[in-house]
């Protein structure tokens, strides 16, 4: 008796918590459902290695990160000139394979799905394995590179990754560009290496032309790439973040979600749809 008791005040509380909760999230589900719709094809993501954890990709920086087993160093671009044969097979263990083997999730294909909708204008984003691509974004600027291919250190050549990959594993040496010879590095920005020019104005021309920016899974600690949704804010683009942990500019959002993206995103994607199905109905 006394035990059935307890169990009634419990699942009574356990339901109360868990109807707040979800009223809540569907509150600000429906807020950033909202700024989307007003913005007409004029919201933009801004997304970092916090959308692609729930992919099994570790976030570099994170407590379970590369960084943590092995120097970032390694990735530098001084490192890499210096002995390039392994600094190809610490990128191929490390970020090639797992990277390639991964798959998108609720997070990328939410995002997708708004863009087929026609109400995102584009993706930028500090990650290099693809999965936005892979989920059906189309426009995707990748500011810090990808992982599925290579570019020449000397000349502009580049082109796709895996014959290089199969090249280097087969004759123990790091592969040479087929016009220049010089060497061909994976086409991830290194530390050192400046980001790439055209997608870097591109972002900033899409921040500063946007209505809303979204943020989603990234401290914004990673300069310059950081420095996109601040052009966003001062051209009077409303700011949301849906990121773990704190940013440098929770202060300046509209609202700032603490949830995975694999979570959220999917409630927002519904509420949109059916404030569009009303709105026809
Ligand atoms: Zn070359």
């Amino acid at each position: 008796m006394h035990y059935q008791v307890l169990i009634v005040i419990f699942l009574l509380k356990t339901v109360k918590i868990i109807v707040v909760k979800r009223d809540t999230e569907l509150d600000e589900a429906k807020k950033i459902a909202d700024s989307i719709l007003e913005a007409r094809g004029k919201t933009v993501f801004f997304t970092g290695a916090g959308v692609s954890t729930e992919s099994g990709i570790p976030d570099f920086r994170g407590p379970q990160g590369l960084w943590t087993r092995i120097s970032p160093e390694i990735f530098s671009l001084d490192v890499f000139l210096q002995d390039p044969y392994d600094s190809w097979i610490q990128y191929i263990e490390n970020i090639y394979k797992p990277v390639s083997k991964a798959f998108p999730n609720s997070a990328h294909r939410s995002i997708a799905e708004l863009e087929a909708m026609g109400l995102v204008e584009a993706v930028i984003t500090q990650n290099i394995d693809k999965l936005h691509q892979k989920a059906g974004s189309r426009r995707v600027i990748e500011l810090h590179g990808s992982y599925d291919e290579v570019q020449c250190t000397k000349c502009n050549f580049k082109g796709k990754i895996d014959e290089h990959v199969q090249y280097v594993l087969e004759s123990n040496a790091a592969p040479r560009c087929r016009i220049c010879g010089s060497l061909l590095k994976p086409a991830v920005v290194y530390f050192g290496e400046p980001l790439p020019e055209r997608e870097l104005n591109e972002a900033f021309v899409l921040a500063s032309s946007c209505k809303v920016m979204i943020v989603v899974g990234t401290s914004l600690t990673v300069f310059p790439a950081a420095l996109i949704p601040r052009a966003a804010i001062s051209s009077g683009a409303e700011l949301f973040i849906i990121n773990e942990t704190p940013t440098p500019l929770d202060n300046q959002a509209i609202l700032v979600i603490r949830e995975k993206a694999g979570n959220f995103l999917p409630e927002v994607v519904e509420v949109i749809k059916e404030e569009v199905s009303s709105e026809r109905g």
